[in-house]
């Protein structure tokens, strides 16, 4: 039989544990055909969380939980779900119910027929302000642009990755984590599903604009060094001006006979060596940038299937 692990990273949930759960209990009984773990990240809640989830294991065995020692983030606790799930695949959702479990057989179905990575795609977001909607769009589009490997709009975290990509995932050890280019990034066989996301069943949301911010400034920079080559760019336009102008100086100057007037001479050292420094900011960009990916120390490729004699336990 096969075993999914439900990955559920939670923060000051108690208000909706006890729902989420019955709404798991009837899925795991509908599907029967599969050894369920629901495996509960408390990422350092400080109402009654954790105790919650004590009473849920005594009574269902199928519940564990690992209990970080502070609040980590939910980037933190989804990967320390994946070091410690042992199903065949995994499934993330929220705690809050607005990842529906009645999906999870839909997602099933596609994993049995080959795919590594089934995504949720929200086709619609109820109860999320208009702010918030366009933010995140905008910030898709600007994500997009800046990176080569494609990224999928309107997915949350709610997915079913294969053992595979959960070993691939669990290579990854950055301290700052973006998961979204992260499932991007390992590729294998992508399958989406579209879902309408339900508002938040009780509680906050524990997300406020600051962390939004954050989350985008550490997606665009844990994804791509291409900020730092905007230096580099923008020495260009410069170095133009000066060209330019350094022409338009020596011809009146020569051809027209014209003097050169000082603040000319003071424009043109402006922009030589204003040029200089934003170039020479560019090239330290560039070796930092490489820096970076180095110490990232990802691996350098994930392959999908072997075939020859060497044995390799990464493969399925
Ligand atoms: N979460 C977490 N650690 C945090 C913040 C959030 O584990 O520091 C969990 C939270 O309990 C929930 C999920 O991440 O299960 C999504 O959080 P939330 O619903 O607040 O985000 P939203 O759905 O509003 O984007
Ligand atoms: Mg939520």
């Amino acid at each position: 039989m096969k075993k999914v692990s439900i990955i559920i990273p939670a923060y000051n949930e108690e208000d909706s544990l006890n729902l989420l759960y019955e709404r798991l209990k009837k899925l795991m009984d509908n599907n029967s055909n599969y050894e369920f773990e629901i495996l509960f990240i408390n990422d350092g809640s400080k109402d009654k969380t954790l105790e919650i989830i004590k009473e849920l294991r005594k009574k269902d065995k199928r519940i564990c939980y690992v209990d970080f020692s502070r609040n980590f983030g939910k980037e933190v606790a989804m990967i320390a779900g994946l070091d410690y799930a042992t199903g065949d695949c995994a499934i993330f959702m929220d705690a809050d119910l607005q990842d529906p479990p009645e999906l999870v057989p839909e997602l099933l179905k596609y994993w049995e027929e080959g795919y590594d990575d089934v995504y949720a795609r929200r086709t619609s977001r109820k109860g999320e302000t208009f702010l918030k909607k366009f933010t995140s769009k905008m910030y898709y589009k600007v994500l997009q642009k800046l990176t080569n490997v494609e990224i999928q709009k309107d997915t949350g975290d709610f997915r079913l990755l294969d053992k595979r990509c959960i070993n691939a995932l669990r290579k990854m050890r950055e301290t700052q984590r973006c998961s979204k280019s992260m499932f991007s990034w390992i590729g294998y066989k992508k399958k989406e599903v579209p879902f309408v996301r339900d508002p938040r069943i009780a509680g906050q949301t524990k997300w406020n604009y600051k962390k939004l911010i954050d989350l985008a400034i550490d997606g665009i920079t844990s994804f791509t060094t291409s900020p730092l080559r905007i230096s580099t760019y923008i020495s260009i336009p410069t170095f133009l001006a000066l060209i330019i102008y350094f022409i338009y100086v020596v011809i009146k100057s020569f051809v027209i006979n014209m003097p050169i007037q000082a603040y000319q001479a003071i424009i043109l050292l402006v922009l030589f060596f204003s040029g200089i420094q934003i170039l020479l900011f560019g090239i330290v960009g560039e070796y930092l940038g490489r820096i970076f990916n180095e110490t990232k120390n990802r691996p350098l490729y994930l392959v999908n299937e072997y075939n020859g004699e060497r044995e390799n336990n990464d493969i399925k």
